[in-house]
């Protein structure tokens, strides 16, 4: 029987049998810790269709792939998708995307997956360099039920951050006004090849029920991220770039009881909510 891809001697046995070589650029960190591969993908609630980001050798998307019914996987590496097509053939059920994942129309997958399979997640051990982004463009997707990303610990503590606390964002705002945000578990340094100084953690995100419609939702979003455009200035003087009106940034501030000379990190997402709706 063939080992799993994440047991380290056979990582390695990939890497050298095509000689690749973890490229920084790309975020790259390949997981080599079999428990933990499995443990990720049995709680990603996974069972229709999954969409992973940045399958790399194809670790994560091996285990998915038993898992769930269907699995797209986005891939930007050009050297890994050969890799991929060979380590995973054994799996019929496997959709490899060469594509950088941003550059995507993620909704129209997700809708397709979504009609064709009944359910859609997301799991994936997500490149640092580009986690934020990656995650603002799958809360805007209204099509995801279930999101678990493998995250640095310090992006991890923003989605658990309070108001007023430093690590308190645009980022969380979203993450906690769409889902209920859990931490699953930490990751050493040591579960990946090449291992990174710092550990990370494994978040869920599983969307709540909302009455809202998606453009409501996006409207909402792109305040808040004005809002928290520059963080050390205050919610008046960003909300008065966002609008491009002193006036009317005064004002609704006023309508919505909140004092102008806060910063956007010292506002509840209710806070902000009231904001929104006095725009609205
Ligand atoms: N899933 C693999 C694992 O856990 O071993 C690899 C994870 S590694 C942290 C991140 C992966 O994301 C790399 O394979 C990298 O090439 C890929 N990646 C980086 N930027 C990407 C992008 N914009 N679109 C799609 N994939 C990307």
């Amino acid at each position: 029987m063939k080992k799993y891809i994440s047991v380290p001697s056979r990582t390695k046995e990939i890497l050298d049998q095509y000689g690749i070589r973890a490229k920084k650029g790309f975020g790259q960190n390949f997981l080599v810790d079999p428990v933990i591969v499995e443990r990720c993908a049995q709680m990603s609630q996974c069972e229709g269709a999954v969409i992973e980001i940045g399958p790399g050798i194809g670790s994560l998307t091996e285990m998915l792939a038993r898992y769930a019914k269907h699995v797209t996987a986005y891939e930007i590496d050009a050297r890994l998708i050969p890799v991929l097509e060979d380590v995973l053939s054994d799996y019929d059920n496997v959709e490899i995307i060469m594509a950088d994942f941003l550059e995507e129309d993620l909704d129209a997958k997700a809708k397709q997956l979504k009609e064709q399979y009944g359910k859609v997640s997301v799991c994936a051990n997500l490149p640092y360099y580009i986690t934020s982004q990656i995650l603002f463009r799958i809360f805007e997707c209204p099509y995801i039920s279930a999101v678990t990303v493998m995250v640095q610990k310090e992006v991890g503590d923003r989605f658990a951050a309070p108001v007023g606390s430093p690590d308190y964002s645009a980022l969380s705002v979203e993450g906690q006004y769409l889902y209920t945000v859990k931490k699953l578990f930490t990751v050493p340094g040591r579960s990946f090849n090449p291992s990174p100084n710092v550990d990370s953690v494994i978040i869920q995100f599983v969307r709540k029920e909302t009455e809202q419609s998606n453009e409501e939702i996006q409207a909402f979003f792109a305040l808040v991220r004005g809002c928290f455009k520059q963080r050390r200035k205050t919610v008046y003087n960003n909300l008065k770039e966002y609008l491009q009106n002193a006036e009317k940034a005064a004002s609704v501030l006023e309508k919505a009881g909140i004092s102008p000379s806060k910063r956007a990190q010292e506002l509840a997402v209710e806070d902000l909510q009231k904001i929104y709706e006095v725009l609205r």
